[in-house]
């Protein structure tokens, strides 16, 4: 994109070394860590609808192997290229580090705009793109797993399965070969909302911060907070849900026609539907249209989320930005400029790489269920249900009195599927969130959270590095 001086993958390596001089590591290790260990690019030949055969570019980067399998998603878009797709998987191995999802880092990525192209052609160019990655052994439950990502979706994720299956008979854990499929097809439940939840989950821990509150002129908590959402995809629209529900204020949204803005909160999913009936985000019932869809880039709040694609915000816009806190939904909204920016500014950037892990957090449950071949919470639900009904029994019998049918309901209740993945994925962001605000408090020459983050995900793969004895 304009504005940015030096390639996506370049301004990956350029935040890894600002972080890699506070740690203490053998530079050959930070270069190991640094390097995508391999690069996978393909061309194949798809016959369109109308009979003509049109080539496809397409990539597959596994950045790095400290941990197997690899993991990371799979974007369809226009913009794909190898170096974006590096830079990605490299972002995916940080990512899993500071949540302790033990994978290396993945990316993949189709040069297409899967709004050109009708469902029978994507299915063939998914099929495709899957049956090149079993033949050069790039994917497989213990080698790569890939996920959703920028323009992709559980139905994108169910041919992937199904083509490896088919390609792989008999192989008992062939599900695990791919995660954010279809609960019909081995996903799990809780996954499509997954990395809109833990977006929420750690801007409010960093929100419960007093100190980190008190410096920026704000409020302890959620309540009242008000936000503006770029992008409208799976992840911001679940962002700017969780933020809703919580009591927040979302009062900008944008898309790629435009952005629209009102003081007293949009609804989402009323906003989704507007936009589903009348092709735009644009005249909105009751919310001023903002003429360039970055103008809510720009807009007076508490609570920024680019939720959309990288570079968004460079040196250009960011001394424009008016909110106080920056929660990276998207892989590399901000550049290192933008960073410099934030810190003059005192705007505080909680970086992509840890906030935006809840969706590869629950994907690790996913994968984890399909090894086991059991649901989470078949074993235990019942005998939870009934072990709580019988101590409320107990109480209810002991002190006469009666529990409301709201509490009996609340504290009868044994654990879904969704209960369990919902409570996995909020202990990890909240653990995230600490360990790194951790690391920055008691080294205060780190400037911002994202080298804070990246000195905490360093930290981790150089060890494991040093555990399996790689450099010997
Ligand atoms: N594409 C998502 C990400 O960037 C999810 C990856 C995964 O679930 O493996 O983190």
């Amino acid at each position: 994109m304009s504005h940015q001086p030096y390639s996506f993958f370049q301004s990956v390596e350029k935040s890894f070394d600002k972080a890699a001089k506070f740690t203490k590591f053998d530079p050959g290790i930070l270069e190991q860590i640094k390097a995508c260990n391999s690069v996978y690019q393909m061309r194949f030949p798809v016959k369109r609808d109308d009979g003509s055969i049109e080539v496809i570019e397409a990539y597959r980067v596994q950045h790095s192997q400290h941990k197997s399998p690899c993991k990371g998603g799979i974007r369809f878009s226009d913009e794909v290229n190898q170096d974006e797709v590096m830079a990605l998987a490299s972002l995916m191995t940080y990512k899993c580090a500071i949540v302790n999802v033990p994978f290396g880092g993945g990316k993949g990525g189709i040069k297409i705009n899967p709004r050109n192209y009708s469902e029978y052609e994507l299915e063939k160019i998914t099929r495709r793109y899957t049956a090149e990655l079993v033949k050069k052994n790039f994917i497989g439950p213990g080698i790569d797993v890939p996920a959703p990502d920028y323009g992709t979706g559980p139905r994108e994720m169910a041919w992937i399965v199904d083509t490896y299956a088919s390609l792989k008979p008999g192989e008992i854990d062939a599900a695990g070969c791919v995660t954010g499929k279809p609960v019909t097809q081995g996903g799990v439940r809780g996954r499509t909302e997954a990395t809109g939840l833990g977006v929420f989950f750690g801007i409010r821990e960093v929100c419960n911060m007093a100190d980190v509150m008190k410096e920026r002129g704000l409020e302890v908590g959620i309540k009242n907070k008000t936000v503006v959402v770029q992008g409208l995809g799976n992840v911001g629209y679940h962002s700017a849900k969780f933020f809703r529900e919580a009591g927040a204020k979302v009062i900008g949204l944008a898309e790629y026609e435009g952005a629209i803005f009102n003081a007293e909160g949009l609804n989402e999913e009323d906003v989704f539907q507007h936009r589903k009936k009348t092709g735009s985000i644009l005249n909105f019932p009751g919310a001023t249209n903002l003429v360039k869809n970055t103008d809510a880039l720009e807009l007076e709040c508490d609570i920024l989320i680019p939720a959309a694609l990288e570079n968004v915000i460079n040196g250009e816009n960011a001394p424009r930005v008016k909110a106080k806190i920056i929660g990276e939904a998207a892989n590399g909204p901000c550049t290192p400029e933008a960073d410099e920016i934030f810190m003059q500014k005192n705007i505080l950037c909680v970086p992509d790489m840890y906030l935006n892990a809840g969706g590869v957090t629950v994907s690790y449950f996913e994968w984890l269920k399909n090894l086991s071949h059991v649901r989470y919470g078949r074993m235990e639900k019942r005998f939870t249900e009934n072990l709580n009904t019988h101590i409320l029994n107990q109480i209810e019998g002991l002190t006469g009195k009666q529990v409301d049918e709201i509490e009996r309901k609340f504290i009868m209740h044994g654990p879904e599927e969704q209960d369990l993945v919902h409570s996995g994925l909020e202990e990890t962001m909240i653990t995230a969130t600490r360990e790194i605000m951790d690391i920055w408090k008691n080294n205060p020459s780190i400037p911002d959270m994202r080298t804070a983050a990246y000195v905490n995900a360093i930290n981790k793969v150089a060890t494991s590095y040093a555990e399996l004895g790689i450099f010997p």
